[in-house]
């Protein structure tokens, strides 16, 4: 399911096998995640670890990976500054988008 909605990284773009995709809960159903689809985003290894770090550096700039970035990766609920870093991480990989 996940895999079929988003069949990349969400943050790097990288193509994912089903073997090779991580799917990270946005939210730890520790504090309160549920485990469904809008909770999950797909991601490769790095990705995913950084994820948990909260955040990546790419070409030597770090970009925050909160929970509300994440969701605004999926085109979900976010803040304006989260759904900025998003479209910045998009435009890295879909730049016609
Ligand atoms: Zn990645
Ligand atoms: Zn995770």
């Amino acid at each position: 399911m996940l895999l079929y909605r988003d069949g990349r990284c969400l943050v790097c773009g990288r193509l994912l096998t089903l073997r090779a995709m991580h799917a990270h809960h946005i939210q730890s159903v520790g504090s309160g995640g549920e485990d469904c689809l809008e909770n999950l985003i797909a991601l490769c290894a790095p990705h995913h670890d950084a994820a948990h770090r909260g955040s990546v550096i790419l070409d030597g700039k770090r970009y925050l990976l909160t929970p509300g970035v994440l969701r605004a990766l999926i085109g979900g609920e976010a803040d304006e500054e989260e759904r900025e870093i998003a479209r910045e991480l998009r435009r890295r990989y879909a730049p016609d988008e």
